[in-house]
């Protein structure tokens, strides 16, 4: 009896081992075969412009054009260049279009000029308008050049990099979890210069990639603007907090630049360049759209307090507009009675001029002589949008420190919210008893805007 107990016993044993080395191959199983998936999703995506030889044959293989200039600002493309033609024929319209293998063709508003045999073409009027990344299906578009002539024939040619910038990562916008990876690059093919996009479906943002960024103004020592016992610093942040958690519950990944948690002296305006500045945060973020939160206070005694949306100048103010009417709307507040910078009903569009050239001190009169009024004034839209808004923060001037990214071809589109006045009763009372409604108004505006839900 014993006897055979122990060896059932050790049968038991031997079967419960063998149990534990098939559940082991099982799962080694499981795990080689996911290797082998994501490896085939890898190759898919390295695979770049496999079908540009169903495309070649249109394109004029003797001359191509040059890029002079290339930008991503918000969701946006965008570049100018030039070319010599040397036709008998006359230019009928010249246009930059991006076209996939299957056929379709995007249209890019372009403006061109045609002088002297140089044709001279951009797309770059507005900064935010142009070719819409968020738009575009997971396929490969080549962007070219279409001439049309006055006998009726097209061509198409392709670009060249003629600047010194190099390749762009885009991550489009969250939408029901999921983004698109664009490659944008300047390749060559048959000796044949070509600038593709290649978009490829991915499941998550990398770590550093965001979508948006909320920028809770002052911070720090710096409180902003004071009414009795209400500072602006702390009024912002609990706005923002509450936007924050509102964006995320549509999906977006957002990034705040300060949370409340930061040191006295963390966010004065002489350090907002510094590795954790606002500036630099928002810069690293990848983000498409930055909204930065304040409260006005008054400078003239015409001014009634209501709601001012600061856009860049250069740009199409839809959203601005949109903000604007979502916050007197749902957080039932006014357009503020402000004429000085006013554009629109709430939208103001704020740009330097010469006279403030002797406040700012790393400005290079030579650089910048003739094109004060089109570089927005406000440093947070100006300094996160990189070479498209003339970010121009270089050290000169000592008190700044240096933004690392004032070159950048890649920039945030931003957005200054002056909730309202601080020294107006009826808007500080509002914010401070409706905040969430505020939050709630500029998460509608980007939801319906960008066609997030
Ligand atoms: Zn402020």
């Amino acid at each position: 009896m014993k006897r055979k107990k122990k060896r059932r016993y050790i049968k038991n044993q031997l079967l419960s081992k063998r149990m534990i080395m098939f559940i082991i191959i099982i799962v080694i199983i499981i795990f080689i075969y996911q290797i082998s998936a994501n490896k085939s999703q890898e190759s898919d995506s390295v695979s770049a412009f496999s079908s540009i030889n169903e495309i070649m044959d249109e394109i004029e293989t003797v001359t191509y054009a040059n890029v002079n200039r290339y930008i991503v600002y918000g969701t946006h493309f965008n570049l100018e260049g030039d070319m010599e033609i040397h036709e008998d024929n006359k230019i009928q319209s010249a246009e930059v279009v991006a076209k996939t293998a299957s056929g379709k063709e995007v249209h890019i508003d372009t403006e061109y000029t045609y002088e002297n045999n140089q044709l001279s073409f951009s797309t770059l009027k507005e900064i935010n308008t142009g070719l819409d990344l968020e738009s575009l299906n997971v396929e490969d578009y080549y962007i070219l050049l279409k001439v049309q002539f006055s006998n009726n024939k097209t061509k198409y040619y392709s670009l060249s990099n003629n600047t010194e910038y190099g390749d762009i990562e885009y991550y489009t916008l969250t939408r029901k979890d999921t983004n698109n990876r664009i490659n944008i690059d300047f390749t060559t093919i048959d000796n044949m210069p070509i600038l593709g996009f290649h978009i490829t479906r991915v499941k998550e943002l990398p770590e550093e990639v965001y979508d948006v960024v909320i920028d809770p103004g002052h911070g720090g020592s710096d409180v902003g603007a004071v009414e009795g016992r209400h500072m602006e610093s702390e009024i912002a942040l609990d706005c923002a907090l509450e936007l924050k958690t509102q964006l995320e519950s549509i999906g977006l990944k957002v990034l705040i630049t300060r949370d409340g948690t930061e040191s006295e002296e963390e966010y004065t305006m002489y350090n907002i360049y510094d590795e954790d500045g606002r500036v630099t945060l928002a810069n690293e973020s990848h983000a498409k759209v930055l909204i930065s939160l304040h409260l006005n206070s008054n400078l003239s005694d015409n001014v009634d307090g209501g709601v001012e949306i600061y856009a860049s100048s250069n740009s199409d103010l839809t959203l601005a507009k949109k903000l604007a009417d979502d916050i007197v709307e749902t957080a039932k507040t006014e357009y503020s009675t402000n004429q000085t910078d006013k554009v629109e009903d709430g939208v103001y569009v704020s740009t330097i001029e010469l006279e403030d050239y002797t406040n700012e001190t790393s400005f290079s009169r030579s650089t910048y002589k003739g094109i004060f009024d089109s570089i927005p004034y406000l440093y947070i839209i100006r300094e996160i949008g990189g070479i498209a808004t003339g970010a121009y923060v270089d050290g000169t001037n000592k008190a700044y420190g240096v933004n690392e990214y004032r070159n950048s071809n890649v920039g945030i589109e931003g957005y200054l919210v002056e909730l309202g006045y601080i020294n107006v009763d009826k808007d500080l009372d509002n914010i401070l008893e409706n905040g969430n409604l505020y939050a709630q108004a500029i998460t509608n505006s980007i939801a319906n805007f960008y066609g997030i839900k």
